[in-house]
C-alpha cells in the first residue's frame, strides 16, 4: 500500500518553508531511534542524513542483540523502512547551516530553528536534534587507513571475537591502551603491545608481562598487507616486523559538532577533548536544542547510540507536550 505521508504545513501562507515538530540531523542509529519515538508520538519529523555512519567501513556489526554479525547498513535500512509507518520523512543530504529564529508572532510560542540543507532547501523546526556522530582520526601510520574496518579495528567487543586465537598487535595512542591489550588477551594468547613511546607504569608493564603480552617499544611505521589486501603484519622503525592478523588502534574521536557549536551550545574540556554538554535527556544548554549518540559521547556501540537516541526522542516529545499545554492554556485566554 502506498505510504500516506503528511507533509508539514507551511508556517505562513505563501511561504515555501515547512515547519516540522522536529528536524533530526543525522540518520544513524541514534537519529533513527529518536525519529521512531517521535513518529510514534505523532510528531512530524524530518531526518536529514548524509549517509556516512561511523561503522560504514565494517562489513559486519557485532554485539547488537538480534543483529549480531549482520551488515550495519542493513540495520539502518531496516530502521528507515520501519519509519515509513509514521509521519517521518527521511531525506538524503547534508545540513549546511542552522540558526535559532524568532518564533512567529502569529503562531504558537516556543523556540524555533531554521535548518538549511546543502541543496539550499530550508526547513523550520520547533525542536532540533543533532545526531551527527563522530570521525575517527587514525594514527598517521602508512597502510593503516587502507585496512580500517577490516584488518585494523578499534573495539575488542565489536571485532575481537573475529580474531580469537589469531596474532593481534595493539598500536597504542597512549598508555591507557594497555587495557585494550588486556581485553584482547582474553581472546588470544598472541598479543603484542606496541607502546609508540607511551610511558607505561610499572604496574601496567608487569600486568602485560604476567599475561604473556609482549611489549614492543620500537615504533611502528607501517601496516602491510598481502597481494590480496589481507593484513599481514606491522613494520618497525628499524625494519623489524611482527606478523599479525589484526591490528587494534585507539583513534582520536572528533565529534561532528559544528552545528551545535554554531548555536552556541556549552561545552567542557574532558580528557583533552572539548565536548558539547548534554544532560541525561540529551538537552544542550540551548533551549530546544538536543544532541544524541556519538556526537556527544564516544562509546563505540550501536546499542548505546540507539538508547541515547531513543531516550532523547522521548524527552523531546515530553518537552513539546509541555509547550502544547502552555499554548493551549494561553489560547483559551
Ligand atoms: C570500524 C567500526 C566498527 C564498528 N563496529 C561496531 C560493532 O560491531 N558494534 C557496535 O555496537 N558498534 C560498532 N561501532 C560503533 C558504531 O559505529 C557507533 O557507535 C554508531 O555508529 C554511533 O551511531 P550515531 O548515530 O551516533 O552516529 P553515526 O552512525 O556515525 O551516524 C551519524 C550520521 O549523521 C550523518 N551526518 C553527519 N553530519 C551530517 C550533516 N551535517 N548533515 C546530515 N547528516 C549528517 C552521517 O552521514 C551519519 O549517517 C563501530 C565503529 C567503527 C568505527
Amino acid at each position: 500500500m502506498p505510504r500516506r505521508r503528511r507533509r508539514p504545513r507551511p508556517r505562513r501562507p505563501g511561504s515555501a518553508v515547512a515547519t516540522w515538530d522536529v528536524v533530526i540531523v543525522g540518520g544513524g542509529s541514534a537519529g533513527l531511534s529518536a525519529a521512531l519515538m517521535l513518529g510514534r508520538s505523532r510528531r512530524s519529523v524530518l531526518v536529514v542524513d548524509g549517509g556516512r555512519p561511523r561503522n560504514a567501513p565494517a562489513r559486519h556489526m557485532h554485539g547488537v542483540l538480534g543483529r549480531d554479525h549482520t551488515s550495519p547498513l542493513d540495520l539502518l535500512a531496516a530502521g528507515r523502512a520501519e519509519l515509513t509507518r509514521y509521519d517521518v520523512a527521511v531525506e538524503s543530504g547534508e545540513v549546511a547551516d542552522v540558526a535559532g529564529v524568532e518564533a512567529d508572532a502569529s503562531g504558537p510560542a516556543g523556540p524555533a530553528f531554521e535548518v538549511v540543507l546543502d541543496s539550499g532547501e530550508r526547513h523550520l523546526a520547533r525542536r532540533l536534534l543533532v545526531a551527527t556522530g563522530l570521525r575517527d582520526e587514525l594514527p598517521d601510520i602508512a597502510g593503516l587507513a587502507d585496512q580500517w574496518g577490516r584488518g585494523v579495528a578499534l573495539c575488542p567487543y565489536c571485532e575481537g571475537w573475529e580474531f580469537r586465537d589469531r596474532r593481534i598487535a595493539v598500536i597504542a595512542s597512549s598508555a591507557a591502551n594497555a587495557h585494550q591489550a588486556q581485553l584482547l588477551r582474553q581472546l588470544s594468547a598472541d598479543v603484542v603491545f606496541c607502546s609508540q613511546g607511551a610511558v607505561l607504569t610499572p604496574a601496567a608493564r608487569s600486568g602485560l608481562d604476567a599475561r604473556g603480552i609482549v611489549v614492543e617499544d620500537r615504533r611502528v611505521v607501517e601496516v602491510f598487507a598481502d597481494d590480496g589486501g589481507r593484513l599481514r603484519g606491522i613494520r618497525l622503525e628499524d625494519g623489524g616486523e611482527w606478523e599479525a592478523d589484526a591490528v587494534f588502534v585507539a583513534p582520536k574521536a572528533v565529534p561532528h559538532d559544528d552545528l551545535l557549536r554554531r548555536l552556541r551550545a556549552r561545552s567542557m574540556r574532558q580528557g583533552g577533548v572539548d565536548h558539547v554538554l548534554v544532560d541525561e535527556d540529551g538537552r544542550t544548554s540551548v533551549r530546544g536544542l538536543y544532541a544524541a549518540g556519538n556526537v556527544v559521547g564516544s562509546r563505540s556501540s550501536v546499542p548505546w547510540a540507539m538508547s541515547s537516541g531513543s531516550l532523547t526522542g522521548a524527552a523531546i516529545n515530553a518537552d513539546l507536550v509541555d509547550e502544547d499545554i502552555r499554548n493551549a492554556v494561553d489560547a483559551r485566554g
